[in-house]
């Protein structure tokens, strides 16, 4: 068999193409534009590439962006009386603070303190909290995960009483890509680093998503004939043959998996770009929530 590729930069397109013309109707019909903050805080090199095109998105699609920076050993006062000013800011629809914080930082109480009206990552525990319970909506959708849904959808995968193993249980991906397939009526395992055999549970699993960072975990031999994979990770290996002496693979062993999967996403090329694209969304849907109340 070989897999359908899901293709995240055509869907992650979509997605974006969807939200700049919303922009730019929002602007016509109520004269009011959406506007994200970002706030990093330290000079993590990765930490400040993701900001950059995050913010470079928004300009792409009409929407405002405005950076904020604190240092390193910015205090945690420093860091909540930000976001509180940014709370309070009418022009501001969404903050996004990227993580991960400094570690002399309480991130839980960071994240605690976005008005849950601007948290476009979704991390917010209440968030969170309604995206657990039944008959509950959270206002947003952690971004990648949601991206993830979104692909299952594009490839026309069946979630509804579909076996769903999720691997890794991280507050920013697994957990909450667990709690959206139980949403979406699949029956779902979390699988971890103490699972005792992840084979066992691969082998019934009709969709895997996989977010451990481990490079090229799981291969084509442990999953079952035309199961869905959505593989999160990214991970460097040494490549000789690249002239910036690496490539970036998934957590799943794309050739061996793509023999046995119904269908697969590529790394890169699969959730990545759909992480930066989701954001997007929600922080159009943040703005949309400003204007109903205006
Ligand atoms: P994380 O916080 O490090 O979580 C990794 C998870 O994998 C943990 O739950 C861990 O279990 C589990 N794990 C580790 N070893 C395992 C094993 N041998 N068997 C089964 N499970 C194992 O990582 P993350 O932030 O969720 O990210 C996961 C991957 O996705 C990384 O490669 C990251 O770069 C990538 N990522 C991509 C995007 C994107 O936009 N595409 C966004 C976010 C992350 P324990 O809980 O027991 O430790």
């Amino acid at each position: 068999m070989s897999a359908k590729i899901i293709d995240g930069k055509k869907v992650a397109a979509r997605v974006r193409d969807e939200v700049a013309a919303a922009v730019a109707e929002m602007k016509e019909k109520h004269n009011y534009t959406p506007g994200l903050a970002t706030v990093l805080v330290g000079e993590d090199p990765a930490s400040a590439t993701y900001v950059r095109s995050k913010q470079r998105m928004c300009e792409r699609l009409g929407i405002r962006s405005v950076g904020h920076k604190l240092p390193a050993d910015a205090s945690q006062e420093e860091v909540e009386s930000l976001v509180s000013k940014l709370n309070a800011d009418p022009e501001i629809n969404g903050i996004l603070v990227q993580l991960p914080l400094p570690k002399h930082i309480d991130e839980e109480a960071v994240l605690n303190s976005i008005d849950l009206e601007k948290d476009v990552d979704g991390f917010h525990p209440v968030n969170i909290g309604r995206l657990a319970m039944k008959g509950r909506d959270p206002l947003f959708i952690p971004c990648t995960p949601a991206g993830c849904m979104e692909l299952l959808a594009d490839a026309g995968v069946d979630t509804s009483g579909a076996e769903a193993v999720i691997v890794g249980r991280s507050n920013i991906v697994g957990l909450p890509m667990a709690m959206l397939l139980q949403k979406a009526n699949a029956t779902v395992t979390i699988c971890h680093s103490r699972t005792k055999d992840l084979n066992e549970h691969l082998k019934r699993a009709d969709i895997v998503v996989a977010a451990i960072g481990w490079a090229e975990m799981i291969k084509g031999n442990m999953l079952k004939p035309g199961v869905a994979v959505i593989d999160v990770g990214i991970n460097r290996v040494d490549d000789d043959t690249r002239e910036r002496g690496y490539r970036l693979v998934g957590d799943v062993e794309y050739d061996s998996a793509a023999e046995v999967a119904g269908a697969i996403t590529p790394v890169p090329g699969g959730v990545g770009p759909m992480t930066i694209a989701m954001l997007m969304r929600n922080t159009f849907r943040a703005a949309e929530i400003a204007v109903a109340k205006q």
